[in-house]
């Protein structure tokens, strides 16, 4: 179910409050064209330009030039002002019009015309500047397109993610979806009696890194290719061990005596259960900081942590969102006394940028509304688990535990792409008592990581580089370097699209 998108496109993450603030903004009016700007960070992806929405600019009745029902021009000194803007501050801009009249979306030839007169004006800008434009009908469908510079023509931007519940990947009026083909049908019959066709259809599209392959992340996995996602990406630098087989799914013992690699097991475990025609398994058994994985994690619909490191989760949340990329993450904690179980649970959070609670809001919190409703054992291994750094040691661990942990965080994966169900942001597992109940964890608007305002949601590389060296300088021992040594070769990097030479972009 790969998407046959062989050409550079474009793409556009956007938090939700943007995306209401974007549909009240171009769709109050009904008569006439509205315009506004969307001013972004831009990653670049493979093949793929990745806007990352930032921040609104509405337009003053003023900073029109012309508007009407059919046509809609902007002051010039207005325009220039906001390209002066990126130019300085590295940003990139988008321009959003409407087609208040109708649905499904289309640009004009005027607006094909005067589109391309722009990109071209544009090209003098520099890197990292990109440049493109949308235009929405009264359902929000749209058509997309932006300036690729190297072969100096206009690409499409074919689908908008938009970070709310459900989380939704909506493509444009012009891409053909293609539908769930009646062979795969059959194989998730009793499926789709559940979640419908259109929720198959979403599920066998998705592409999801999971980050951990142990006894959580492996049971994830499998679970995942059961429901049929479309791409999977499995990151860690571990080799099994035969303390391993107690829980790692679909390992087996003379791998762990030749200490392969986990994800390798893993997917060759998973390529077992699914014709390899139906979907993409890839093993990446390197350490989650090594560019090759920020690049996947950055390009995934959906990163799924299931680690025990705090410096790892708190890596992955800040990817998530500087990325403006969903992430669930899982952790599981057994107590035991002379080889007695005496306490085990485990929680499950849904980290949906800009709108629910970030691993550091909880932090924050820590002492406060979430351990409130713990109780004391619940609260002293849940700091133990994750929020608090130390040297890993061999800790309980219980296949039964880790499946009932992994399959909560699948189901609230589920909910959150098909908006089959209400999302519980953060899920309490209590393995003795056998309950399952919502934690009150709610989202700081004030968070320094992905608050609503100076934060560093959807700020892309430069956030996280940004941060990383801050943290660096800060405290060294902090975030230590990629454990390289446990791992293969790195494998090549992402195709990369040619070098855009500054050189044929004019000055
Ligand atoms: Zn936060």
């Amino acid at each position: 179910m790969e998407e046959p998108l062989t050409h550079e496109y474009g793409e556009v993450r956007i938090p939700f409050r943007l995306w209401e603030a974007l549909y009240h903004t171009l769709l109050t009016e009904r008569e006439r064209e509205t315009k506004c700007f969307l001013v972004c960070q831009s990653l670049e992806m493979g093949d793929s330009t990745v806007f990352l929405v930032r921040e609104l600019v509405p337009l003053r009745e003023e900073d029109y030039e012309e508007r009407s029902s059919a046509r809609v021009v902007t002051r010039p000194e207005f325009v220039h002002a906001l390209l002066q803007r990126c130019a300085n501050e590295g940003l990139s801009l988008l321009e959003a019009h409407s087609h208040p009249w109708g649905g499904n979306a289309r640009f004009s030839q005027v607006d094909h015309r005067s589109d391309l007169q722009k990109f071209q004006t544009t090209e003098v800008i520099p890197p990292p500047f990109r440049h493109g434009t949308l235009v929405f009908g009264s359902d929000m469908s749209f058509e997309g397109h932006l300036w690729d510079y190297t072969n100096r023509e206009v690409v499409p931007i074919v689908r908008i993610k938009v970070l709310g519940e459900p989380y939704q990947i909506r493509y444009a009026t012009n891409f053909a979806m293609p539908s769930l083909e009646s062979a795969l049908r059959t194989l998730y019959d009793r499926q789709v009696r559940a979640l419908g066709d259109q929720g198959q259809t979403i599920l066998s599209r998705l592409s999801v890194a999971i980050v951990g392959a142990g006894g959580m992340g492996s049971q994830a996995a499998m679970a995942l290719t059961h429901l049929g996602v479309g791409h999977l990406t499995l990151i860690d630098p571990d080799r099994l061990e035969m303390s391993n087989l107690n829980r790692v799914v679909g390992a087996l013992w003379f791998q762990a005596e030749r200490r392969q690699p986990k994800v390798e097991a893993l997917a060759r475990h998973l390529n077992r259960v699914r014709p390899p025609s139906d979907w993409g398994v890839e093993p990446l058994p390197i350490d989650v900081r090594e560019p090759l994985a920020l690049a996947h994690l950055l390009s995934a619909d959906v990163i799924v942590g299931a680690v025990d490191s705090a410096v790892v989760r708190h890596y992955l949340n800040l990817v998530a969102v500087c990325g403006l990329v969903p992430y669930l993450d899982a952790g599981v904690g057994v107590r035991a006394e002379g080889g007695q179980l005496r306490e085990g649970g485990g929680q499950v959070q849904v980290i949906l940028p800009g709108e629910t609670a970030c691993l550091t809001c909880v932090g924050h919190l820590v002492k406060q509304s979430v351990q409130e409703q713990l109780t004391p054992q619940q609260r002293a291994m849940s700091v133990a688990r994750g929020y608090i750094q130390g040297e890993p040691v061999a800790n309980p661990q219980v296949v039964f535990l880790n499946g009932v942990v992994a399959n909560l965080l699948v189901w609230e994966l589920v909910k959150l792409c098909t908006g089959c169900h209400a999302v519980q942001p953060y899920v309490y597992y209590n393995l003795l008592e056998q309950k399952a109940f919502p934690v009150d964890a709610p989202r700081n608007p004030d968070c320094f990581v992905c608050g609503d305002s100076n934060s560093l949601l959807g700020m892309g590389l430069v956030g996280i580089e940004g941060y990383q060296r801050r943290a660096e300088k800060s405290a060294p021992a902090r975030i230590p370097p990629p454990r390289s040594s446990k791992a293969e070769p790195t494998t090549p990097a992402l195709p990369k699209k040619k070098k855009r030479g500054r050189a044929r972009r004019g000055k």
